[in-house]
């Protein structure tokens, strides 16, 4: 429990606010909810879910009409109900107490403790002093409370000119807190409010507006982020001194969300917006939430971003690679897998005849997603692979296709490369020769014929492609903190946005509709545009890779998820050796990225272990122990340990680097499941403690006893003759189905990739 909540809970004990529970989340409407708001949204909205009768309110705070939309009051309104927060019948504005406030304005003039200053903006500034030297008064800080009543009103009235004067509580202008000084409470403006139009002249300061709106909703918390601290004080001053009712709300400070690359402020979203330097408030590269969600982030993965980020008291830069990750989480369990080639390469299958056709299925999930659903994929004599994964002359761990070599066409059978035909203008390949043969021929697979296969490739039939805009999207800025020096708008990236207009996608994605998710198989996690796309021709953004990709200078293509042993040519230093400005990567930190490949890392994990100093630590103490593992270690650390341990950095500090390299080796020796490996890893970091206590005081009872997977198998195998038969007559993409049922059936104890051979075995017979 955060201390937030603890503090909630006490008082909830001690009956002080008489077992009530009302927060409130206060945006201004100038501007559109970003990332950070997020935050504070399920922060608020949490806590009062979290108890019977709590209740959150949404506050528009609205006070000044310069910057106020209805427009950005709708967006706001939209992308909180997209989070998933409900504010139920609490909408309210700060602007519908103009009456009230000034109310309790003028009683503060009444007791003395307010007055109308007429000095100019210079004057007030000159004489408030700074931290080390008190301010002086006004001189018309003595003026007499009839004569400030006059002017208030007259204030009101309209009757003067904007920025003639102010009015100010009475303090103490030697404060030790300089916002004590004279905080100024109302300034003359003649502007037209959204709401309510040139009724009023006079417009009153966050300062004041904030605590009395809180009293007069009756809130009982009020949270706000660690840049408020100061302002505590004038919040319960205010408060004391128009006698508001108590109990009175009180304010505590949480840390903002700060995103490593990423901008929160939306006066300065608004700058990148109003000078077209990205296509809107919800263009796919804005943190906003209605970026995010045109991205294809899903309000499940803000969530759980929100929630391993925690609420502390202490400000920190958060890693956006976290927001990668839960995204990445949640999608794979939602975005069905497709196939997209990228920059089509011709591939001509020369001994499959001209026009025949076959129409193969694959399932729409893997196995260990365990849900239903397929796709039909037809194959032909021509077909086309990604110009990536093609080298003439490969590098030496290039594991995809080159002459002479053998891969396997995801879902289809092998091809070997014959021979290239070249443009001759520019000697680039444009048509590969290939020969095709099934998977298993006369019941001998691959390898029983002496076929070492190199790797798996996605690929499209040409005939049945379906062109397609793909947009892919890098962070906006080249910063980790674009404010920290200069102009923020000097670090944009100027590649954060790459349009791809040749790309290729299975026929099956033709009826697809704008707003869905899918995976594209070894590139990422995609999204049909919701306001690009119309019928017949889909643009789709790329919401993340599958990797984490720091090492990007090219290498999108790092580490392909369905090839894990191919870190591919753009993975090896020489091609991840910077293309743009951002990457100027350290010397030492480039001397470990080479030690870390030549270990066999995969570039992008390599990278990440570079990035991060205690993730590389654990690396080092942990790699004597499963030295032959180093990949895989390697992996599990950037991708599971840096993912799960992202709420409690203390997690790392307890995970015994022993007790890693022994569940690494049992998942990569096959005695443990990827996925138990990871609740064994959550316990790890949550507790401590070996591999083998941990195992053991866990309910790990993971069925991989054959016999009895075998009679789940025969049982749903059974329970399902019809999918049975289907799948004989062809429809092998229905043995993700199988999987899934036997793995429901089980509860999730089954291996899956026991299962999985298990099930296609019987379903061979
Ligand atoms: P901006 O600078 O983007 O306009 P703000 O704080 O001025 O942000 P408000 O509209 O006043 O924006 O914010 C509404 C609420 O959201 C406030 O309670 C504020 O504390 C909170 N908030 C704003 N930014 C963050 C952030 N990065 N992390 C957590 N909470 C935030
Ligand atoms: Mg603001």
């Amino acid at each position: 429990m955060d201390f937030i909540r603890s503090m909630v809970a006490r008082d909830l004990a001690t009956g002080k606010y008489d077992g009530r529970v009302a927060t409130r989340f206060p945006p201004e409407p100038n501007g559109f909810l970003h990332i950070g708001h997020a935050k504070s949204i399920c922060l608020n909205f949490g806590i009062a879910s979290e108890h019977s009768g709590g209740r959150c309110h949404l506050r528009l705070d609205d006070t000044n009409p310069d910057t106020e939309k209805a427009e950005y009051v709708e967006a706001m309104k939209r992308d909180i109900q997209w989070l998933g927060f409900d504010w139920g019948e609490h909408l309210y504005h700060a602007s519908d107490y103009f009456e009230e406030l000034f109310g309790f304005a003028m009683r503060l003039v009444d007791k003395g403790l307010a007055y109308v200053d007429s000095s100019s903006e210079a004057e007030i500034r000159e004489r408030r002093g700074s931290v080390t030297r008190p301010g002086t008064n006004s001189p018309w800080r003595d003026r007499p409370i009839e004569e400030n009543r006059e002017l208030f009103r007259s204030m009101r009235a309209g009757e003067f000119p904007d920025g003639s004067h102010v009015l100010r509580a009475k303090i103490d202008m030697a404060h030790p807190n300089m916002v004590m000084r004279d905080p100024i409470l109302y300034r003359i403006r003649h502007a037209s409010h959204y709401r309510h139009g040139d009724d009023w002249p006079i417009y009153p300061l966050y300062d004041f507006a904030h605590c009395l709106s809180d009293s007069l909703e009756r809130i009982t918390h009020s949270l706000c982020t660690l840049e408020f601290d100061n302002n505590r004080e004038i919040y319960d001053w205010l408060l004391e001194h128009v006698d508001a009712p108590s109990p009175r709300p009180e304010q505590t400070e949480f840390a903002a969300l700060v995103l490593e690359y990423v901008v929160t402020s939306k006066r300065k979203l608004r700058r990148l917006v109003e000078d077209g330097r990205v296509r809107g408030w919800d263009d796919p590269r804005m943190p906003t939430l209605a970026g995010l969600r045109r991205r294809g982030v899903t309000p499940a993965a803000i969530r759980s971003l929100c929630k391993m980020v925690g609420v502390a008291k202490t400000n920190s830069r958060v890693d956006v690679g976290k927001l990668d990750y839960a995204v990445r989480n949640d999608l794979n369990r939602i975005a069905p897998r497709a196939f997209c080639v990228l920059e089509p390469l011709r591939v001509v299958l020369t001994n499959w005849p001209e026009e025949r056709e076959e129409s193969l299925t694959a399932p729409a999930f893997p196995p260990d997603v365990g849900k239903p659903g397929e796709r039909r994929l037809p194959f032909g004599r021509v077909v086309c692979i990604d110009q990536d994964d093609f080298r003439e002359e490969p590098p030496p761990r290039f594991r995809r296709l080159s002459p002479g070599r053998w891969v396997r066409l995801k879902h289809a059978g092998l091809i070997r490369c014959d021979s290239v035909v070249k443009d001759p203008k520019t000697a680039r390949p444009v048509e590969l020769r290939c020969t095709f043969e099934p998977e298993v021929v006369g019941g001998r697979t691959a390898r029983d014929r002496g076929r070492r296969v190199t790797g798996t490739l996605h690929w499209v039939a040409e005939r049945h492609g379906v062109p397609t805009v793909v947009r892919l999207y890098d962070r906006l800025f080249t910063t980790p903190d674009p404010l920290a020096e200069g102009d923020f708008m000097d670090a944009l990236n100027p590649e954060s946005e790459q349009v791809v207009p040749g790309a290729l996608v299975e026929p099956s994605l033709a009826g697809a509709s704008p707003g869905a998710h899918y995976q594209f198989e070894r590139h990422g996690y995609f999204f049909s545009d919701p306001v690009d796309s119309w019928s017949g021709r889909l643009v789709f953004n790329r919401t993340v890779p599958l990797r984490d990709g720091w090492a990007r200078g090219a290498p999108q293509a790092a580490a392909p998820k369905e090839v894990p042993d191919a870190p591919g040519p753009a993975a090896t230093p020489a091609a991840a050796a910077p293309k743009r400005k951002t990457a100027t990567v350290p010397p030492e930190a480039r001397a470990r990225f080479d030690e870390l490949c030549a270990l066999g890392v995969a570039g992008a994990a390599a990278a990440s272990l570079v990035r991060s100093p205690g993730l590389d630590a654990l690396f080092v103490a942990a790699l004597p122990s499963c030295p032959e593992g180093a990949g895989a270690l390697a992996s599990w650390l950037v991708n599971e340990v840096a993912g799960l341990s992202a709420g409690d950095p203390a997690g790392t500090e307890r995970l015994d680097p022993a007790a890693l390299a022994a569940l690494v080796q049992s998942v990569e020796d096959g005695r443990l499941s990827h996925r138990l490996g990871r609740t064994v890893l959550s316990a790890l970091l949550a507790k401590g403690g070996t591999f083998e206590e941990v195992q053991a005081g866990l309910d790990l009872a993971e069925i991989s006893d054959e016999d009895v997977l075998r009679a789940i198998v025969a049982e749903i195998v059974g329970e399902h003759a019809e999918k049975a038969t289907a799948y004989r007559n062809g429809r092998t993409g229905l043995l993700g189905f199988f999987v899934g049922e036997v793995m429901k059936r089980s509860r999730g104890k089954a291996d899956p990739r026991i299962v999985s051979r298990l099930a296609s075995e019987m379903l061979a017979e």
